[in-house]
């Protein structure tokens, strides 16, 4: 097999952008990045092998070669993860891929939080000269909700600034010494009581649906701040938008919304005590130098070093 179809969502530039990439890292591959759904349909018909910026489920019917969707995002929550199982059709992600972006961009966010640079941008925009104190971020406590690429990339960072780390992992005896201190699901409730800053970074599955509620972002407290890189739906957007209001909640650093791009309409566009990004954190110059480095590392282990669907990550 030495052929991979990208799909026609994809755009021109990021295709070119992968195609030189992984030419160098799979010279032997072709990259076939038809234009048009029908084009694209039609080379489905004996693709074993799709890179893919979406994938609906109907196209299963068009793809009776398929094993291999490898998707050109760290989250999957929008693909058909059932029906591909159920298809013996592995899909693999890009985790790792948006780990620097986005914790250097939570590294922003604490910092921003911390040194007031909020306040000094909305005096910036009123021509105010006002001097006010920052704080430190040094030893302050940061929970994190998901400790995998981008996690554990910013407990790396966090260490810089000797924050005490806080984790919530589905198994908290995996934690190998990521944080200082480790939590299963059900210390969530104590991380955000003891946390300034709770990061969330854990895939939305149905699990972590609706994961911080009315009462995690009451322990939070009027002095914490969240900050939302994972999925918008993690967080029940109602009872953050009250938590805010009412400063039962110090802040939040939100890229991720339940609705993209965010509603005109929305409160959280004119709350002072809110950070919000369009869903950039994992962008990248590097990017596609990136993804092309993992998708050759599935493809090889797949198709060139006679491993199996189980060992792709
Ligand atoms: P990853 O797969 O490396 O890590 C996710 C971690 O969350 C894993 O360790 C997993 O075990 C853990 N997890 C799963 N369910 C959990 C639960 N119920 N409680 C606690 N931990 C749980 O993925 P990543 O690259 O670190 O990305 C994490 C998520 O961030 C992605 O799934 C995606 O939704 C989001 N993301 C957002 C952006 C952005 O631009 N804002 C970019 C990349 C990823």
């Amino acid at each position: 097999m030495n052929r991979l179809l990208l799909t026609h969502t994809v755009s021109r530039s990021a295709a070119d952008e992968l195609r030189e990439a992984l030419a160098e890292a799979l010279p032997a591959v072709t990259v076939e990045h038809p234009r048009t759904e029908d084009a694209f349909r039609e080379s489905l018909r004996d693709a074993e092998a799709v890179v893919s910026a979406r994938f609906p489920e109907e196209l299963l019917d068009d793809a009776p070669e398929l094993e291999w969707v490898q998707a050109l995002s760290a989250g999957v929550d929008s693909y058909p993860r059932d029906a591909l199982a159920e298809r013996d059709v592995a899909l693999t992600t890009l985790s790792g891929v948006h780990s620097e972006p986005v914790a250097e961009q939570v590294v922003g966010y604490l910092l921003a939080f911390e040194r007031g640079l909020l306040t000094g941008m909305h005096q910036q925009h009123r021509t105010v000269w006002e001097r006010y104190s920052g704080g430190e971020l040094m030893k302050k406590t940061l929970g994190i909700v998901g400790l995998g690429a981008i996690g554990t990339r910013v407990t790396e960072l966090a260490d810089a600034f000797e924050m005490n780390l806080l984790g919530v992992k589905r198994d908290p005896s995996t934690n190998h010494g990521v944080v200082d201190e480790c939590f299963g699901p059900d210390g969530l409730a104590e991380v955000c009581e003891r946390s300034d800053y709770l990061l969330l970074a854990c895939p939305l599955t149905d699990e972590t649906r609706g994961l911080v509620g009315r009462e995690e972002l009451r322990l939070l407290g009027e002095d914490g701040v969240l900050v939302n890189v994972a999925r918008g739906e993690v967080v029940d957007q109602d009872a953050l938008v009250s938590a805010l209001q009412y400063h039962v909640v110090g802040g939040a650093a939100l890229d991720v919304f339940a609705t993209e791009p965010l509603p005109a309409d929305s409160p959280l566009w004119d709350l002072s005590n809110v950070i919000l990004t369009p869903h950039m954190a994992g962008s990248s110059p590097k990017y596609m130098e990136r993804a092309a480095t993992i998708v050759a590392a599935n493809y090889r282990t797949l198709y060139e070093n006679g491993g199996t669907k189980a060992h792709l990550r």
